[in-house]
C-alpha cells in the first residue's frame, strides 16, 4: 500500500513487533506514508490499549522513529479511539496529531468483535445488531471528532449476516460521513478474520464513491508480516471501483495522492 495508516504497536497489549520493525516492513512493501494509530486509552476495556500515562512514550517513540526515518518514508503519528459514549477522554480526543481514526468496538458495552463475547450474537436479532452499529457510526461522524473511519462495516466480522439489505442500513451513515468530511479506509483486516473480505465490502464502497466519500488504505497490521498483506486485492478493488486517489493527513489536514 501506498499510504498505510492504522497500525498498532505492542503499547495495545495485543499487537507484536517493535515500531522500527514496522516500518522496515513497510519499507520493504514500497509503502510512502506510513501511520501509527494505536488503540487510543480509555477507562473502558483498558487491558486491550495503553494506559493514559503511555501515551506520552507512544508519541515520543514514533516521533523519534519520523526523524530518523525521513529519507526513507513519511511517518505519520495517530490513533484508534473508540467511540464509545461516556467513556472518550479529552486527552484522547484533543492529541497533538497528525490523525484520529474512530472506531466502533462496542454496542452498549458489548465487544461483538471479541471472540470472548461472540456468545450474544446467538441470542439476539441480528438486524438490529446490524442496525444499532450503522446507527452508531451515524453518530460517530455527526460528532466531527474524527478524520478516518475506521473498519466501516466491522459488524459483518464473524460472518453473522442480516436478512435486511445491508446498503439501506448503512446508507444514512455514509451521508453522515461525507457531510463531516470523513475519509473511509479500505481496511484489509477482513481478510483475516472468518468473514474473509475487506472493510468495507464492494457493495458499500461502490455507495461511497457515488456520494464522493474520498478513501485511504489501512494494513491494521497487528504485527509486522501482516503489513501489505492483500495490497494488490485491495487496490484492484479501489480501482475497479473507481478510485484513483487516496488520503492521508498531516496534523488533521487532509491531503490526497494517486495510487
Ligand atoms: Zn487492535
Ligand atoms: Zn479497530
Amino acid at each position: 500500500m501506498i499510504v498505510d495508516l492504522h497500525n498498532h504497536t505492542p503499547l495495545c497489549n495485543h499487537a507484536e513487533g517493535t515500531i522500527k520493525e514496522y516500518i522496515n516492513s513497510a519499507i520493504k512493501n514500497s509503502t510512502k506514508i506510513f501511520g501509527f494509530s494505536d488503540h487510543a486509552p480509555m477507562d473502558f476495556d483498558p487491558k486491550y490499549r495503553m494506559k493514559f500515562d503511555e501515551m506520552q512514550q507512544y508519541e515520543r517513540d514514533v516521533l523519534n522513529a519520523k526523524k530518523e526515518y525521513k529519507d526513507k518514508i513519511e511517518i505519520l503519528l495517530g490513533y484508534e479511539v473508540d467511540y464509545l459514549k461516556g467513556h472518550m477522554d479529552e486527552r484522547v480526543l484533543y492529541p497533538d496529531v497528525d490523525y484520529l481514526i474512530g472506531s466502533v468496538h462496542f454496542l452498549e458495552g458489548w465487544g461483538f468483535d471479541n471472540p470472548e463475547f461472540i456468545g450474544r450474537w446467538e441470542s439476539q436479532n441480528i438486524d438490529k445488531i446490524w442496525q444499532k452499529y450503522f446507527d452508531t457510526i451515524e453518530e460517530m461522524a455527526k460528532s466531527k471528532l474524527f478524520d478516518i473511519v475506521g473498519h466501516f462495516d466491522l459488524i459483518k466480522v464473524f460472518k453473522f449476516m442480516p436478512h435486511g439489505d445491508i446498503v439501506k442500513m448503512a446508507f444514512k451513515s455514509l451521508l453522515a460521513i461525507k457531510a463531516a468530511g470523513m475519509v473511509l479506509e479500505l481496511n484489509v483486516a477482513g481478510y483475516r478474520k472468518k468473514v474473509q473480505e475487506p472493510y468495507p465490502s464492494r457493495k458499500l464502497l461502490e455507495v461511497a464513491f457515488t456520494l464522493n466519500i474520498p478513501i485511504t488504505f489501512s494494513s491494521d497490521a497487528h504485527h509486522p508480516d501482516q503489513i501489505g498483506m492483500f495490497n494488490d486485492e485491495i487496490v484492484d478493488m479501489a480501482r475497479s471501483v473507481g478510485y484513483t486517489k487516496c488520503s492521508y493527513f498531516v496534523k488533521r489536514q487532509r491531503k490526497e495522492m494517486a495510487f
